[in-house]
């Protein structure tokens, strides 16, 4: 049995109050609160062992860089990835994917290639392909949506053809708080020799994540929806991949010599880190997964599953409410009859719930969806049941003002 008051004991934040209201925090999918063992952690480091990585004999520099190493095995260990060749540091998703543009694009594509993302991907899985299209001539192909907002796996398969390079899709979608099949969607790819790169900034925090099992041939994620601090992020590849791919940034560190006429790269995984990274978040990251093993992710989803399946139920019960999809994991997205959607949130602000409102980086999504943005109520560990009966209060009083 988890202890959740125990776990909101960790969170310094919960404690915070929002004009005279206690904080009811809602809005985790965007980022999570961060334990006092990490925010702990970031401070040991500046005091204690602070010191530019890899690149010094002296002894801070070398007990820093294990430090920073020691997160890159852990990352390993938390994502069942082969080897720590696999695992590159970023800065977030957003860079993560924007490397695989950068670097698969330029190794492996030219025009008239074709690339496979979905209706409901984040906008940091739309625009750097866009951009990709733009300099180099691909074309992307989207897989469509069913009517009750799944992936139409129908539509999918027969979007290959001898074009196909990549395809890059998310694990779970930020809006929706649903879960696709990537296997499938992963073992169809495979079929046509295709590549996956799944987007789990939303995945990471609720489920097991076993890349081998998955067979991704990349996988992203944020180290901030994780209980990690903000500006540090994973990218991981198949190391075939990665070897075969260009370097995405040059500069220190990702090289073995550099003369004016040549310069020859370094080995993986720092091939793919040029500059001196965030260690110090990149170390925290590692103190943050760490915490999650300790609380274990399979219990930290069925517990975010039954907290928002009850949210689910209570938004269910009041008249004219519009819930989009049938959410499975952490977060449930919805309409409260014709009022917008920022009205609603400014409403619940003001009581202290803390919800997204708007399009959610996904406007295609909430286009086909033909609405103007949706609220959005996303859990993480330290919510409770009575977080979500203060919500739907909320929810109650906000309609009201505007009936
Ligand atoms: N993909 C998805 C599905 C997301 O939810 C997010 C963050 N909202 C991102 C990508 C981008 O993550 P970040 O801003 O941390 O790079």
């Amino acid at each position: 049995m988890l202890n959740i008051e125990d776990i909101r004991k960790e969170f310094p934040i919960l404690g915070e109050t929002v004009y005279g209201k206690p904080l009811v925090y809602l809005d985790n999918a965007a980022t999570t609160q961060k334990p006092q063992c990490v925010i702990n952690c970031i401070s040991n480091v500046y005091k204690t062992i602070n010191s530019n990585v890899h690149r010094g004999v002296h002894h801070l520099s070398q007990v820093a860089t294990t430090a920073m190493e020691n997160t890159r095995e852990t990352v390993r260990e938390f994502i069942g990835a082969e080897s720590t060749e696999e695992i590159i540091f970023t800065r977030g998703t957003t860079e993560s994917i924007n490397l695989v543009a950068s670097s698969f694009g330029t190794t492996f594509l030219k025009s008239g290639d074709e690339i496979i993302i979905s209706t409901m991907e984040h906008h940091s899985n739309i625009v750097p392909w866009q951009m990709l299209r733009d300099r180099i001539g691909i074309t992307l192909r989207i897989i469509p949506l069913t009517a009750d907002c799944t992936l139409d796996i129908e539509s999918y398969k027969s979007l290959f053809n001898e074009r196909t390079r990549l395809v890059s899709v998310t694990h779970v979608s930020n809006v929706l708080g649903i879960s696709n099949p990537i296997k499938e969607i992963v073992n169809i790819a495979h079929n046509h020799n295709i590549p996956v790169l799944v987007d789990g900034a939303q995945s990471i925090p609720h489920k097991k994540i076993d890349v081998k099992a998955l067979d991704a041939d990349f996988y992203a994620f944020s180290g901030h929806k994780v209980y990690a601090p903000t500006g540090v992020g994973v990218l991981y590849g198949k190391k075939k991949w990665l070897e075969a791919m260009c370097p995405y940034h040059g500069g220190g560190e990702m090289i073995k010599t550099v003369s004016f006429e040549k310069t020859t790269f370094n080995e993986l995984p720092y091939k793919f880190e040029a500059g001196t990274p965030d260690y110090v978040g990149i170390i925290a990251l590692g103190k943050a997964l760490e915490w999650v093993k300790g609380i274990g992710i399979e219990n930290i989803a069925k517990y975010e599953r039954e907290l928002t399946e009850y949210a689910v139920e209570e938004l269910k019960k009041i008249p004219g409410i519009r819930i989009f999809g049938t959410p499975d994991g952490a977060a449930v997205s919805f309409l409260a009859g014709d009022i917008h959607p920022a009205d609603i949130g400014t409403i619940l602000d003001r009581l202290g719930i803390a919800v997204r409102t708007g399009h959610h980086c996904a406007q295609p999504l909430i286009e086909h969806l033909g609405i103007p943005g949706t609220i959005r109520a996303s859990f993480a560990i330290y919510n409770t049941k009575e977080e979500v009966d203060i919500f739907i209060n909320g929810l109650h009083r906000a309609i009201k003002m505007f009936e």
